[in-house]
């Protein structure tokens, strides 16, 4: 049985692929795609954020199962907002300590949902080796032992006792204690450098365990540099950033000898986690929730609930808010659909999702079972107008436009949580405002259900074994299990 490397390029689109492969600008994703199978049209989950696509990937199901709501969501138990470390403002606002543990810690082992299994304890229970390489997602069977830096540790003052799951290999830049640290430039691993959470380390990190001969069965290798870069550009222009990532494949496969030995002994699978959508450049383009919701009581940024009317969790082009007092919620979602910039709002009705157009207030509603079946073979009652989601019936199969995916990949948002919450997703262009969050404009930004930030790559190289069509990232964790 071959061995499977898997890389997951954040923010990789299709479009700008394409554009480098013309240009011949990409030779080792050329490579991967010329020797293998390449779709240009796999679809991601939403909310589009790092956090709730990587939870889907490694536990096949959306979120209503995985409970992983978003990169910023409310904890209706702890009374407080929860966020996995979204720029330097947030984390000043609601203390580096929380921010820290809880993307080292709560979201591996305590939001993750224990009803699911991950790939890698799957994988652990067939007795194949399995490793996770800057993956913020990586819950495992073995446990690693965290070792903060020497900033990070005074500044959080939480750790040791605080073992981290995961797979056989776990690195999470510096702040794993790995024996590959050993093979690893330190520079790599300083502050400047995400503490190790960079390209150049998670190469590092791969090559070292395939030149010494300890490459594990699956090795998921977590490439985040495109998306930082990605950002602070137009991302339908973004090739540069992409070609970087291609010198550091080629790096990767360089590491067996030969690129053709590189896919004679190993299975490749390149992807993505999310697209990215153009932010115009004015201030207009920002969508103000703290001002739009003026006249409600919201929750602040690092403050403790008391009397509050909603909270508003921003995961960039689209935000949860949460009505914490049920008389607000028809108001609340009455001012949210005066706002024509606001492109979706939707809400938990009776068994199923009401969604409302902003502006015009064109309605749809859906529910889980019934006459509708869609392209991916799940089924859906369906009533009121189906271009609110950009819905289609082709001979009887519901297909889809603007929105990949959107009746269980919303759905999957809306029901991850058991509590009242309303998903608003900005219009192309826009993207949602509140204060201590970071702001794209100018540049390109995600979250969204739009194509833009949902459609991604796909190239699987090294084996035949057939996928099941059109690709979704949420199947890939079956498909994996498959080819072992
Ligand atoms: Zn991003």
């Amino acid at each position: 049985m071959k061995k499977v490397i898997f890389l997951l390029v954040d923010s990789m689109m299709p479009t700008v692929f394409e554009d480098c492969m013309r240009h011949k600008t990409v030779p080792a994703l050329q490579f991967l795609k010329d020797q293998g199978r390449y779709w240009p049209d796999c679809v991601t989950v939403f909310p589009t954020m790092t956090a709730t696509v990587d939870s889907s990937l490694l536990t096949g199901v959306f979120p209503d199962v995985h409970r992983i709501p978003g990169l910023v969501w409310y904890d209706p138990e702890e009374k407080s907002i929860v966020n996995y470390v979204n720029g330097p403002q947030c984390i000043w606002k609601l203390g580096l300590s929380k921010c820290a543990k809880n993307v080292l810690y709560n979201l591996n082992e305590k939001h993750l949902s224990k009803k699911v299994s991950t790939l890698f304890e799957e994988l652990a229970s067939m007795g194949k080796t399995s490793a996770s390489i800057n993956a913020i997602v990586h819950r495992g069977m073995k446990k690693h032992h965290v070792r903060l830096p020497f900033l990070m540790n005074i500044s959080t003052r939480f750790g040791l006792k605080d073992d981290m799951s995961g797979p056989d290999v776990l690195t999470l830049g510096a702040m794993v204690h790995t024996d590959l640290h050993r093979n690893i430039p330190e520079r790599l691993r300083g502050m400047r450098q995400k503490y190790g959470i960079n390209d150049s380390y998670a190469v590092s990190a791969a090559k070292s365990l395939i030149e010494s001969q300890n490459q594990p069965d699956f090795m998921l290798v977590y490439l985040p540099d495109n998306d930082h870069e990605v950002h602070k550009k137009n991302p339908a222009h973004a090739e540069e950033p992409l070609i970087r990532v291609d010198r550091h494949i080629q790096n990767i496969l360089n590491s067996f000898g030969s690129w053709d030995e590189a896919v004679k002994q190993c299975i490749f699978i390149v992807t993505s986690d999310h697209g990215q959508t153009r932010i115009g450049k004015e201030e207009g383009f920002n969508i103000d929730l703290d001002k739009l919701l003026e006249s409600f009581r919201g929750l602040k940024l690092g403050e403790a609930v008391s009397s509050h009317d909603l909270v508003v969790c921003n995961n960039e082009r689209m935000a949860y808010v949460y009505p914490l007092r049920q008389d607000k919620k028809p108001d609340i979602i009455h001012q949210l659909v005066s706002e024509s910039r606001i492109d979706l709002i939707a809400w938990k009705e009776k068994q199923g999702v009401t969604v409302k157009e902003g502006g015009s207030g064109r309605t749809i509603y859906f529910e889980p079972n019934g006459p509708n079946k869609d392209i991916y073979g799940s089924t859906w009652t369906i009533t009121g107008d189906w271009l609110t989601l950009d819905l289609y019936n082709h001979d009887g199969i519901v297909t889809y436009g603007d929105y990949p995916d959107v009746l269980s990949r919303l759905y999957g948002a809306l029901y991850s949580q058991d509590i009242p919450m309303i998903v608003i997703t900005a219009r192309p262009r826009y993207e949602f405002k509140s204060r201590f969050y970071p702001l794209h404009l100018n540049g390109g930004s995600h979250g969204s259900l739009h194509k833009y930030d949902s459609i991604i790559p796909l190239i699987i190289t090294g084996t035949e074994h057939p996928i099941k069509e059109p690709p979704r990232l949420v199947d890939l964790k079956q498909y994996i299990l498959d080819l072992f």
